[in-house]
């Protein structure tokens, strides 16, 4: 049944995300050729509606308003409220990133919807769609669907392919005005902790430090890799508990969820909390001085040596191509 589906754009520093075009593609077939719907919160964004009608929203809802500048639950939760009371949509679909993983669990609760998270496909199933979910630390995957009311769902960032880009769409960018109640928090500075400036969650390639590094410096080389890969740099708990690196670099089953087309795991042992954060990269690259380590157990290509010659060596490699 063809229904009307909300998208969430999640825009920052003037650009959207690229989960923004992924939930789009997932909002698509949650629609069933049905309306999909962007929405972008902030200050003025109005310029992004026409992206993402180029990745396939059917039409596109602006919010600006200057309390929407930086992401907080309770001016997030009451702009798209009072867009899904304009709106009445059968479907909202977002990013599973820090905003869609706080602002969902709220928005299914008041509306008393079904929510279902960190989707990584969807599929069709007669009328309706199930979610392909991984469970169990990405051991096994579940399929599961929202059987009546509004269908929420996040989608995992990288897994969903966007739609091809489309210049030629065109579609209705308009602007709604929200009143957003007096704030409880209010966001002063962001201060970012990304060595290369790439977003990890939405890195395509990610080289990754583990207690084998030794030290805050040995990170040096992993840095000097991810420049000239143009790749973002990420850690095991190990490094980040030993104080090598911070703890937003931690990829795992208590830090973030990744699934670039690479990963660089450098004297990283493999325990089963790290590889619950990666073990669904698309290409893994193990570089370890313990033949027996665990990691190689995931890896598509390993290197038995010293991280410290290792990488060096790559990054000069990569330096001539
Ligand atoms: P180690 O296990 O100490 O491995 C270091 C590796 O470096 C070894 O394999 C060694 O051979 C290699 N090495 C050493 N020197 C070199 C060198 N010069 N060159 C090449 N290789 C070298 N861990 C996570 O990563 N993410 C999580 O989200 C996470 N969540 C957890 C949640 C819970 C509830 C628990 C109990 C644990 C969690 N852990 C998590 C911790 C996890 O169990 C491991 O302790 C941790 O992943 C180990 O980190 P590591 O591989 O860097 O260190």
């Amino acid at each position: 049944m063809a229904k009307k589906v909300l998208v969430l754009g999640e825009a920052r520093e003037g650009e959207l995300r690229n989960v923004s075009f992924e939930a789009i593609a997932a909002g698509k077939d949650v629609a069933a050729g049905g309306e999909v719907v962007g929405v972008i919160f902030g200050e003025n964004v109005t310029e992004l509606g026409n992206e993402m009608i180029t990745y396939g929203a059917d039409r596109v809802i602006v919010v600006n308003n200057e309390k929407l500048k930086n992401y907080t639950p309770d001016g997030y939760s009451q702009a798209l409220l009072q867009v899904i009371e304009n709106e009445s949509p059968e479907g909202i679909v977002m990013g599973h990133t820090s905003i869609g993983k706080d602002l969902s669990p709220k928005i299914a609760a008041k509306l008393e919807a079904g929510l279902i998270s960190d989707a990584t496909g969807v599929e069709a199933d007669g009328d309706d769609v199930v979610f392909v979910r991984p469970i169990y630390s990405g051991k096994a995957f579940e399929k599961k669907k929202v059987k009546e009311g509004t269908v929420i769902a996040t989608v995992r960032p990288n897994n969903i392919k966007p739609l091809e880009k489309d210049e030629s769409r065109s579609g209705e960018v308009s602007e709604l005005d929200v009143d957003i109640k007096d704030l409880r928090t209010i966001i002063k500075d962001i201060v970012r902790k990304t060595s290369t400036g790439v977003d990890l969650s939405e890195a395509n390639i990610i080289v990754s430090g583990g207690r084998g590094v030794k030290s805050a410096e040995g990170f040096e080389p992993l840095k000097e890799l991810a420049d000239v890969l143009g790749a973002a740099v990420g850690a095991s708990r190990g490094a980040c508990d030993a104080g090598y690196c911070d703890y937003s670099l931690q990829i795992g089953q208590t830090g973030k969820v990744v699934t670039p087309d690479l990963y660089i795991a450098c004297g990283i042992s493999g325990a089963i909390q790290h590889l619950a954060g990666m073990s669904n990269s698309k290409v893994i690259v193990a570089i370890n001085k313990d033949p027996e380590a665990n990691i190689f157990s995931v890896a598509d290509y390993g290197i038995v040596g010293d991280l410290f010659e290792v990488v060096p060596l790559l990054t000069e490699e990569f330096k001539k191509v």
